[in-house]
């Protein structure tokens, strides 16, 4: 193989690393940099700098080399596109590459030297984006024509980095975007969900989400063998609260039951719910008949415990609940509307026999049939 073809051959693979680096470029502006530094150190280029098209006639500098060989950091650099005449004209005239022999070399617009320049302009389709600028001010040596095609493939490289980080950077900005109205959205729902299923005086579960809990439940293979236990309670002549002391103090009374219910219930898998006025409903799943009898007697102990005063009671002046509680021991071939019926006719029972109580029946299917 001829020396010249070796060299052409490393020439690719140098092409083929600044590919890679420019890829790898943390930010556009390290890319640049990169893009310079390799074309000087690798390619045997003298000077070269590349310019952004930034406007409709406005360009601006990015990394270049000085008059030394350093490589500089150009990005202070703004001009008309116009002010670079033979790159507009390349522009204008769709022109990649073309070369200037014996021409006076610029920095900065002022005279430096002499010998040959070329322009490889940088294009996103059809749009110019750019172009890269170099010359062979350092060694005055002449334009190998290996290096014409060596500059062609450097312009396309850089044009495609350039293109894709401004594509990549669009995808990341409408991916953050997105994630953004994800979040929102996420936020509305919770917020839509609290206003569909969180009643607003108790703030707890209101009846919409007892329905959805029990049709859940009924719909998961695991729960269906378990036993269903639902309690109605109902705050004893509540009414009389409102007539006497005021409808606010009714519904002071309501927050402070709800609260309290919330704090004391600490099953692993049930729901307290506002059933509707001054009823509250609790479900729960997997628990026996006598850890049921159990919560409703500490639930009658607890609200006896608050001492919340009540101008009509059965029970030194303090407010009481009823409660009428249904169990069934699998879940499976029952329905939970007659559970309810069940424990709304235990509650009745409760209430007519002095209130302050709770009854518990167990469910048989043969009941329903
Ligand atoms: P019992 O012991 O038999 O349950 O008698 P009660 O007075 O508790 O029952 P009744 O059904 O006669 O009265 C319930 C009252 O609850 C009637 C209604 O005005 C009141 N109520 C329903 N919802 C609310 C509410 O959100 N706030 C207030 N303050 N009162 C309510
Ligand atoms: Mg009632
Ligand atoms: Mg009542």
């Amino acid at each position: 193989m001829s020396t010249r073809h070796t060299r052409y051959n490393k020439e690719i693979d140098v092409l083929h690393e600044i590919s890679y680096l420019l890829g790898r470029a943390k930010s556009n502006s390290d890319m640049y940099r990169i893009a310079v530094e390799q074309s000087i150190k690798n390619l045997n280029i003298d000077r070269i700098a590349i310019f952004l098209i930034t406007g409709p006639d406005s360009v601006q500098g990015t990394y270049g080399t000085d008059i030394e060989g350093n490589v500089v950091d150009e990005s202070w650099f703004t001009s008309t596109i116009e002010e670079h005449v033979f790159a507009s004209k390349m522009i204008q005239e769709r022109t990649f590459i073309s070369f200037q022999h014996h021409t006076s070399l610029l920095h900065n617009f002022a005279n430096v030297g002499m010998g040959w320049n070329g322009y490889v302009t940088l294009w996103d389709g059809n749009e110019a984006i750019g172009w890269i600028a170099c010359d062979n001010l350092l060694t005055s040596l002449p334009l190998k024509p290996s290096q014409v095609n060596i500059l062609k493939m450097l312009g396309f490289i850089v044009s495609q980095s350039i293109v894709r980080r401004k594509y990549q950077g669009q995808l990341i900005a409408a991916n953050n975007e997105l994630e953004i109205k994800n979040r929102e959205l996420k936020y509305l729902t919770s917020k839509l969900e609290q206003l569909v299923f969180i009643d607003p005086l108790t703030q707890i579960a209101n009846r919409r989400a007892l329905k959805r809990y029990l049709d859940d439940i009924y719909k998961d293979e695991i729960s269906r063998h378990l036993s269903l236990s639902i309690l109605m309670l109902d705050i004893d002549n509540f009414k009389s609260i409102n007539d006497k002391l005021g409808h606010l103090e009714g519904d002071q009374c309501l927050q402070s039951v709800a609260r309290h219910l919330q704090q004391t219930v600490t099953e692993s898998n049930f729901i307290f719910a506002r059933y509707g006025g001054e009823e509250f409903t609790l479900a729960f799943v997997g628990i026996s008949k006598e850890k049921l009898t159990q919560i409703a007697e500490e639930i009658l102990r607890d609200i006896r415990t608050l001492k919340i005063s009540h101008p009509h009671s059965q029970l030194e002046n303090m407010l009481t609940v009823s409660i009428g509680g249904v169990i069934v021991s699998s879940i499976e071939g029952s329905n939970y509307i007659e559970l309810i019926q069940t424990a709304d006719r235990a509650l009745y029972r409760a209430k007519s026999q002095g209130k302050d109580q709770a009854i518990i029946e167990s469910y048989s299917k043969e009941q329903c049939a």
